[in-house]
């Protein structure tokens, strides 16, 4: 029956689909970009990040060239750094091997750092009309209510079977058109959180979940492992203009970013005190803050945190600290938001006193 709903679900995107900075640009580095942001944000979000990284990195040898610093700078905001540090190094590849551009082949996409299947799959079809598919989760989710499946979308197997399905009916002269109609459907009728917009949908004659009344039990997806929770404390370290930073090691979470000063567990004032002792600074005054949670995939950090006033973070303080006002901040160290909660007393003390 997945024959049948090709017809009726282009004729719908066609005249439904929104307006993307990336779309109908004709531009496989732009589709890229936008795909891998889009793999943990939402589209409203991506918008304007796309739009200010794409004018800074204009093409994939400039990716490939970009400074570190600025790269994560770029990406601040979006977390999943790993995403970024990924493309940077496609990026080489690309420029190295295939003389800046994209390779035209699903294959050859597939061997690059950070495209999976969908994302090749996406560029494949979006920016060069390959007729292969692009599966993501909305694309799962619709195909298993239009169907009826009731197998776990999680499977690797049942992935690759959606895809060989797809493939089988995919329009050869739009394929791009077509996976992004799906892409589409799932966005924003056929939707993840909240009831499904049946009544909007141009696939509501068609669809087995619809007609027996099983949408929101589907699709099924086992439950992922629970998350590790982790406690810590953070530390807003600041002298009269300064507050420390740190960076992160260049290996494991938010690897080479920066951050506030922090340590594993929830500690007292007097155990906060202490610490910053054993910084060789001097803590003139604590204050307890917020606390704070940040959800990564794997873990949950639940964060208190103590802004502490110290004399002077001029001096040598055997610890390698970052002394930056606000502005610096901004300009020059990307900060993950899982700091967010806390990044906000970085200002000019100077400033508040006044
Ligand atoms: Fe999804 Fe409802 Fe459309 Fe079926 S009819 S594809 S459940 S929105």
């Amino acid at each position: 029956m997945l024959n049948e709903i090709v017809n009726p679900l282009l004729v719908w995107y066609r005249e439904n689909k929104r307006v993307l900075p990336w779309r109908d640009r004709n531009n496989a580095y732009y589709t890229w970009v936008s795909e891998i942001m889009l793999q943990q944000t939402r589209v409203e979000a991506v918008k304007p990040y796309f739009e200010r990284f794409i004018s800074e990195l204009v093409d994939i040898p400039a990716l490939a060239a970009c400074p570190e610093e600025k790269l994560m700078k770029l990406w601040e905001g979006l977390g999943y750094y790993n995403r970024v540090r990924n493309m940077q190094q496609a990026a080489v590849t690309v420029t190295e091997e295939y003389n800046g551009k994209l390779p035209e082949s699903f294959s050859a996409l597939l061997t690059l750092k950070g495209i999976g299947r969908y994302t090749a799959g996406a560029i494949a079809s979006i920016a060069y009309g390959i007729p292969v598919p692009a599966v993501d989760g909305n694309v799962l989710r619709v195909i298993s209510r239009i169907t009826e499946s009731r197998e776990d979308i999680m499977k690797q197997s049942v992935r690759e079977k959606i895809e060989k399905d797809l493939l089988l009916i995919m329009p050869k002269d739009c394929p791009g058109d077509f996976n992004q109609a799906l892409m589409e459907l799932g966005a924003v009728i056929c939707v993840p959180n909240g009831p499904a917009k049946c009544e909007n949908c141009p696939l509501g004659d068609l669809c087995r979940a619809k007609k027996n009344g099983t949408v929101s039990e589907l699709p099924v997806k086992a439950s992922k492992k629970e998350r590790r929770v982790e406690e810590r404390t953070v530390f807003v370290i600041q002298d009269g203009e300064y507050t420390a930073i740190s960076k992160r090691p260049a290996r494991g979470l938010l690897a080479g970013l920066y951050e506030l000063p922090n340590m594993l567990g929830h500690l007292n004032r007097e155990e906060a005190i202490n610490a910053v002792k054993e910084l060789n600074l001097e803590p003139l005054h604590i204050e307890l803050l917020e606390p704070a949670k940040h959800v990564f995939s794997h873990i949950e950090w639940r964060m208190i945190a103590y802004r502490i006033r110290v004399s002077s973070l001029e001096k040598y303080c055997g610890q390698k600290l970052i002394f930056a006002d606000r502005k610096e901040t901004e300009k020059h160290y990307a900060i993950p938001s899982a700091f967010g909660a806390y990044v906000r007393y970085m200002k000019d003390i100077k400033e508040e006193e006044k």
